[in-house]
């Protein structure tokens, strides 16, 4: 980290940084403190933007609701108002079970304005996961629709007592018995403004899988908001004329990251898309809306080509100025598919839940495909190994090592919730270790190598393999079951469960198929098993723990004869309603 740049705009291809300037691009809370929601909505209103678009919200049927950040301020300030009359204290955590609406927008910057930690949760997840996650964060107050209330909540609700209150977005109707309703609350209030926050108070709680255990619940303080207006200039150049497109789903980091802080905060349009992916709708909103900055996933990328480019050529419209992509290794023919059906390279990004934004990227005029690109500026990585348990920093080119990210990066997890001693296994002499292996070249760029735990990527989703074999393990036929990740072309890789059965139970089709909507049901499309392997046994170390890497062999050499190409789970299609 050299002197800043002048203007104090760190920008792609500026390579100088200094935190301490940049921190000056933030407005802070008019009695000093930092809150997010106030630098998302409130800051744009007090500097005479109120009126300038922040949200267009297309609904399944393309209906649109267009929200102004005077309407984000007003809307989360009473969300907040309702909150603190709900019994909400500061640290309380909200989760948010929603599709991408304008309510989830509001109910994230209301839970901020509160003082409360917001808990994205994914609509894919069935009971089994929903229940895990809303006890470990001891979430307070849930929002979500009447809907997905009814199909997942309502059956777990009871054994859940310290969720005192649900709120529910009306479908149709009245809201559910117990529930109150999300619209009647908000008309009920004042709106207020944020409440007195530190930079260091926690902000959000996202769960992302652990190999063995329960979910690791990674919190954030309100600092991330800074990492965020950062990075979203340096890697998509991001400004408040643009129209901005992110299509992660809520209920993962990038949907709260970069799908509500980092487009607010630099006072942009967002994009937010209710539908799951359709090649031509997707083509006909980059053009209709004039999207300049669109962020995706390589799923989505790789089911695009699918269709050809000249179809993307067919619907090509001259705004788009970036297309970024995160989640999976992107290889170089889907950055040169950008060029060559879009007008524009994909820019690979590279992040992960605890790093909570974006710390290694390709930027435009400076992309290297198949690459993860460089650190960006401020950001210091370096690559690790250990020998004989002594921490060793890599510094020859082409050296192979785990990409460990210096701790005083802004929007680093504060810790894991309630779960210290994970926490500090996470960290060595002042480095944050990610369990990403990476080889890094003469030129300084980052290459994808593996993961160094067992974690399953599946359509930029993370699974644990842990929580998909307690679900399996609840079925009275299984005695013991491995799960995987299977290489598949569409999405990277999809969860298998290799199944030994307890006597009395024949491992025949029949108990296939139980087994998968056994799964399905219980853990919701976004985590089920996609196939059921029966084996005798399981392999096994000498101190009994399941050999992941040999199922991962043999689950590699098998053929998928349902799905030959990996067709039948799209990013978006986890329509398990
Ligand atoms: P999550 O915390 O669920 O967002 O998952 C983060 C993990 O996704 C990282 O640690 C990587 O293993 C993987 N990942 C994210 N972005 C990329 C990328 N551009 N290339 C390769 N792997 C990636």
């Amino acid at each position: 980290m050299g002197q800043a740049n002048s203007g104090g705009h760190p920008s792609a291809g500026c390579e100088t940084f200094d935190w301490d300037v940049a921190r000056r691009m933030l407005a802070g809370l008019p009695g000093g403190g930092l809150n997010i929601a106030h630098e998302a909505a409130d800051r744009h209103v007090a500097d005479g933007n109120g009126h300038r678009p922040a949200l267009l919200c297309l609904g399944r049927r393309y209906e649109r609701r267009q929200l102004s950040y005077l309407d984000l301020a007003d809307g989360s300030g009473r969300v907040a108002a309702f909150l603190q009359r709900l019994g909400l204290n500061k640290g309380d955590v909200v989760a948010v079970l929603l599709d991408r609406s304008a309510e989830f927008f509001l109910a994230a910057l209301g839970t901020w304005k509160a003082g409360g930690v917001f808990c994205p949760l994914f609509s894919a997840f069935g009971p089994g996961p929903l229940k895990s996650r809303l006890e470990l964060a001891r979430a307070r107050v849930l929002i979500t629709s009447s809907g997905l209330y009814q199909r997942k909540v309502a059956a777990i609700r009871a054994a859940l007592p310290e969720l005192t209150h649900v709120v529910t977005v009306a479908e149709s109707g009245e809201s559910p018995s117990g529930c109150l309703d999300f619209a009647a609350l908000m008309a009920a209030q004042t709106p207020q403004p944020a409440i007195a926050t530190a930079e260091s108070d926690p902000a959000l709680l996202h769960f992302t899988s652990g190999t063995a255990g329960t979910p690791k619940g990674a919190i954030h303080s309100h600092r991330c908001v800074l990492s965020l207006l950062v990075s979203a200039r340096q890697v998509f150049d991001l400004t408040a004329d643009d129209v901005y497109w992110c299509t992660a789903d809520p209920g993962w980091v990038t949907g709260s990251a970069y799908g509500i802080i980092a487009p607010l905060v630099n006072g942009c349009l967002s994009v937010v898309d209710e539908a799951e992916f359709d090649t031509r709708r997707w083509y006909g909103i980059l053009k209709d809306e004039k999207v300049t900055v669109w962020y995706t996933t390589p799923t989505n990328i790789r089911l695009m080509m699918r269709f050809g480019a000249a179809l993307a050529r067919s619907y090509r419209q001259n705004s788009l100025r970036v297309a970024a992509s995160v989640g999976e290794p992107l290889n170089r023919e889907a950055v040169a598919w950008g060029e060559k059906a879009l007008g524009v390279p994909f820019l690979d990004t590279w992040w992960q839940t605890e790093t909570g934004a974006i710390a290694i990227a390709n930027r435009a005029g400076c992309t290297h495909p198949g690459s993860m690109g460089k650190p960006l500026p401020g950001i210091e990585t370096a690559l690790i190994t250990f020998e004989h348990g002594r921490l060793s920093v890599a510094e020859q080119p082409e050296a192979i090592g785990e990409l460990a990210l210096k701790a005083n990066l802004p929007s680093l997890f504060l810790g894991y919730l309630g779960d210290p001693a994970r926490t500090e296994a996470s960290f060595a002499d002042g480095w944050y270790l990610t369990g990403d292996q990476v080889r890094r070249d003469a030129a300084g760029c980052i290459w994808f190598v593996g993961r160094s735990d067992d974690m399953i990527k599946s359509a930029a989703h993370t699974i644990g393999p842990f929580e998909v074999e307690c679900a399996l393990m609840n079925h009275p036929a299984v005695a013991e079951t491995g799960v995987v990740g299977k290489p598949d072309l569409l999405l990277r890789e999809v969860p298998v469960a290799f199944v030994s059965v307890n006597p009395g139970f024949e491992a025949g089709e029949s108990l296939r198929l139980e087994l998968l909507s056994f799964a399905r049901q219980e853990l919701g499309s976004a985590l089920a098993p996609r196939e059921i392997l029966f084996v005798e046994s399981l392999p096994k170390t000498n101190t009994g723990k399941i050999m992941r890497r040999v199922l991962k062999a043999k689950a590699s050499s098998e053929p998928d004869e349902d799905d030959p190409i990996g067709t039948a789970l799209c990013p978006g299609r986890f329509d398990d309603e």
